[in-house]
């Protein structure tokens, strides 16, 4: 169960906040730490503050870009230190703690973490099924990079303890959830589609794809309604084109 759960630092600047990371990971019981284009990595500092958590380091996976990092996961859950311009399906770290458990038991779970300066990206934010945010104090709600790690793998460490005790159930559904790489996929077959029929226009897209993901992602899609639904956007293609060619022939 805990090596399904990834801690993902996206885009880190100081080495020293990987070592703090990988620290805070091990102390909680976890081990799997991916690295999204570190600025320096492999880094003494790193190897200095993760202390005897060197082995999570050594293991550390590193990749390019964030969809590398969480392909294959049911459930991405981004942290953000403050308010964004969207308001997304928002977990506190306890709530955060007890879903992360109770899914990682049935496939791989990510928590992503952003730069130390921007934090995470509106894009990668909507990538994510769940935002968690720690409730600081509100006019200083910024933690360390490394802190925030703390503080959310000690409430996923709180929850594995309750499930030992068997006080939270482990979630049962009779399909698993779709996994984030055949969400992307949906998505731009979506936009095509929504192209194809003259609903959307991407020179012009306001926040339509933005609030559809936002849709999806409280809806928690399984891998049988994805499927259904990529076939529904086929016949609808399927029928535009149709028309399309009709029109076409007798203009
Ligand atoms: N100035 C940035 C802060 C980045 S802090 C911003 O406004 O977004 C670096 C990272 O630490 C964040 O991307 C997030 O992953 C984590 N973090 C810091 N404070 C947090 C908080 N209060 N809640 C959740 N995550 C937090």
């Amino acid at each position: 169960m805990t090596s399904s759960i990834r801690v993902v630092l996206v885009d880190t600047t100081h080495p020293g906040n990987i070592g703090g990371a990988a620290r805070a990971i091990k102390n909680m019981g976890l081990s799997s730490l991916y690295l999204v284009s570190p600025r320096e990595f492999p880094a003494d500092r790193a190897l200095w503050r993760a202390a005897n958590a060197a082995d999570v380091l050594d293991n550390a996976v590193v990749v390019d870009t964030l969809d590398e990092a969480i392909v294959g996961c049911g459930l991405v859950i981004g942290t953000s230190a403050r308010d964004r311009r969207i308001p997304w399906p928002l977990l506190d770290p306890r709530e955060c703690g007890e879903r992360v458990v109770a899914e990682s038991a049935h496939h791989p779970v990510a928590l992503v973490f952003g730069r130390e300066d921007r934090g995470l990206t509106n894009e990668e934010l909507q990538k994510c099924t769940y935002h968690v945010h720690i409730p600081a104090n509100p006019e200083y709600s910024s933690l360390n990079l490394a802190a925030a790690v703390q503080v959310i793998t000690y409430e996923v460490r709180m929850a594995m303890l309750q499930v030992e005790q068997g006080k939270i159930p482990l979630q049962e559904w009779d399909m698993p959830p779709a996994r984030v790489e055949d969400i992307e996929l949906y998505f731009q077959h979506l936009e095509q589609a929504l192209v194809d029929i003259g609903f959307h226009d991407r020179d012009n897209p306001r926040q339509t794809m933005a609030r559809l993901r936002r849709l999806y992602s409280r809806i928690r899609l399984d891998e049988m309604e994805l499927s259904i639904l990529r076939g529904v956007l086929t016949a609808i293609q399927n029928v535009a084109f149709r028309l399309a060619g009709e029109k076409g022939k007798s203009d």
